[in-house]
């Protein structure tokens, strides 16, 4: 779906799929400059990061895996709730492995710090994160993340993986949603 498509369901146009592609490209050559000794395992959190993920593991020339984990902290509201819930665990023994996360968005940061903690808890021998979007003004811990896409304005976007109400995932591009959409 195009961002056309939906055009009167958004405030603004932030990226377009050319735009997105361009920074997961730049991304990709750090991350391989980063891990020229061994691949990194690419932990996906689903489902916000799966378009992140099937087009950064691509456009990577390196071989490396996937696994996934889905985490629960937003309902379909538009609020972080905070509480993280594991609702599918990692397949992979992370020990002695070079971790990388492959996220959607960084808002509060709550999930992501808890998730940092759970998988260096199993003795991975490094976590680092990707996140294609960071709103700073949004956070309530900090968080170091190693390769960074865009940061955006607080405020709630969809697209390019991200939903409202499991809605608006398959957008090429990411935009605000308008409020009258949800309210
Ligand atoms: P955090 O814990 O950092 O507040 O956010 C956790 C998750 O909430 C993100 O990984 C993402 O799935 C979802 N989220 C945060 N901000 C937004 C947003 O602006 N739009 C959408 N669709 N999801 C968001
Ligand atoms: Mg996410
Ligand atoms: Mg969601």
């Amino acid at each position: 779906m195009e961002l056309n498509d939906v055009a009167s369901d958004l405030k603004q146009v932030l990226f377009t799929e050319e735009q997105i592609h361009e920074k997961i490209a730049e991304l990709c050559r750090r991350i391989e400059a980063d891990y020229a000794d061994e691949p990194p395992l690419l932990v996906g959190v689903l489902k916000g990061a799966v378009m992140v993920m099937a087009d950064l593991s691509r456009e990577l020339k390196l071989d490396a895996p996937q696994d996934w984990m889905a985490v629960s902290s937003y309902g379909s509201g538009t609020k972080s709730s905070g509480v993280v819930r594991i609702l599918k665990d990692l397949d992979a023994d992370l020990t002695g492995r070079k971790v990388l996360i492959v996220e959607d968005i960084i808002d509060s940061g709550l999930t992501l710090s808890w998730l940092l903690g759970n998988l260096r808890s199993r003795g991975a021998a490094s976590v680092e994160v990707c996140a294609l979007l960071r709103k700073p003004d949004a956070a309530k811990i900090e968080i170091d993340v190693r390769y960074l896409g865009f940061d955006i304005p607080d405020e709630f976007v969809v697209g390019y993986g991200l939903d409202y109400a499991e809605r608006y995932r398959n957008l090429r591009g990411v935009g605000i949603l308008a409020p009258h959409v949800y309210s």
